[in-house]
């Protein structure tokens, strides 16, 4: 047969082997294949407004646009798993990542005791790392090691995936998730960026909590960038002998230089600063830890904030009972130190860090 007559088929456009996850880059990075600027400002608009969960539906951008973009980038970095929700109405979601790892995150629609007083906020608790290399004795997310970082989109799509499944307007960001965050400084910062633009998902700092087991170097770096994001330190231990017991960042980073560190940051921020302290017990409930606690807390005018302990299968470690929790809250009111008791928000669905992302991994 003579093939030159034949019109010739083109060779269907083959996808990249790798494709970059376009949320992981900045807009002015993206690559439009030369189309005109206002192509950029549509796209943004179609990505973080409009939240479209594929090129092919961005009806404004020519198809050769669409093309170009669906062969050079992939959009969405999570597929939902779960999204368990609670009889206090908070809600779990269980995502898988690209490669097939697993992150969660956790809605707080309404957080009466999160941080003292009553709010309507929509809190999301998100996830900076898939796993943690910290290994704090008490935690779900150490158990099973670090995997990895999550990249910049991972991080911020968290907040777009749970509003399109949750319904609510998110306003309000906890990043005590799986993961230490500031182990993931760099990525963190560029996705707080695009949470924060008003083009992007427009939460102010102010509304931005980064909970850190108490990485000191990075804690400074936090004080000496422009953003004016909160900090609470997950302490849950007053003494150096309580806190190696429990978190081996502390062998690295002793009280001292941990308290040393948060008066630095307070002094750039003028910010208060929030403890985490998790009651477990015989561990940490002693009478003389919350004596201490409110020595520190005083020094640096922080507010504290008591979280019994959330039983995580597998491990050890129990809260204490209710006197005791009273007992040891009733000495930081005493002293008048700014203190609440988180409710148990979420109990009822493995809410503490990590524990579904484990159960997925087990079964
Ligand atoms: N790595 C960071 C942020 C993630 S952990 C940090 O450690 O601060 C978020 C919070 O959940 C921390 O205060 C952590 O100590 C707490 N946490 C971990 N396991 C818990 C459990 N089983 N019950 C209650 N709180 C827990
Ligand atoms: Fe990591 Fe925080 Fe869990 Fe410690 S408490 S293992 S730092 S996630």
């Amino acid at each position: 047969m003579n093939t030159s007559t034949q019109p010739r088929i083109p060779e269907p456009a083959a996808p990249l082997p790798a494709r970059p996850l376009l949320l992981d880059l900045k807009p002015e990075d993206w690559d439009l294949a030369g189309a005109p600027e206002y192509r950029r400002r549509q796209l943004i608009e179609w990505i973080y407004t409009k939240r479209a969960n594929s090129f092919e539906v961005m009806a404004n951008l020519p198809k050769d646009l669409r093309s170009h973009l669906e062969r050079h980038y992939r959009l969405n970095p999570l597929e939902l798993v779960t999204g368990q929700g609670s009889g206090d109405t908070t809600r779990k979601f269980l995502f898988q990542l690209h490669k097939g790892d697993y992150i969660e995150s956790v809605l707080i629609p309404a957080s009466p005791a999160l941080y003292g007083e009553r709010s309507d906020r929509h809190t999301l608790c998100l996830s900076t790392q898939v796993g943690c290399a910290y290994g704090c004795k008490f935690c779900a997310s150490g158990l099973d090691g670090w995997k990895r970082n999550l990249t910049p989109g991972e991080i911020h799509a968290q907040i777009m995936e749970v509003e399109r499944h949750g319904g609510k307007k998110i306003n309000n960001l906890v990043f005590m998730g799986m993961g230490e965050p500031l182990a993931n400084f760099d990525n963190l910062m560029v996705a707080i960026d695009v949470i924060n633009a008003d083009w992007g998902l427009n939460i102010g700092a102010r509304h931005i909590t980064i909970s850190t087991s108490g990485l000191v170097p990075r804690i400074r770096d936090l004080a000496d960038q422009p953003r004016q994001l909160r900090l609470a330190i997950s302490l849950h231990g007053a003494s150096n002998s309580v806190r190696d017991q429990i978190m081996p960042v502390n062998k690295k980073y002793p009280v001292e230089e941990l308290l040393e560190a948060c008066a630095y940051f307070q002094s750039k921020k003028k910010k208060m600063i929030t403890f985490e302290y998790i009651l477990i017990e015989g561990i940490n409930d002693q009478l003389e830890q919350a004596r201490l606690l409110v020595r520190h807390a005083r020094k640096l005018h922080a507010k504290i904030n008591l979280i019994p302990y959330n039983t995580v299968e597998g491990l050890d470690w129990n809260r204490p009972n209710r006197k005791t929790i009273h007992a040891f809250a009733d000495i930081l009111k005493q002293a008048n130190i700014s203190c609440t008791i988180r409710l148990e928000k979420g109990h009822d669905i493995a809410a503490a860090c990590g524990q579904l992302r484990l159960k997925q991994i087990k079964s």
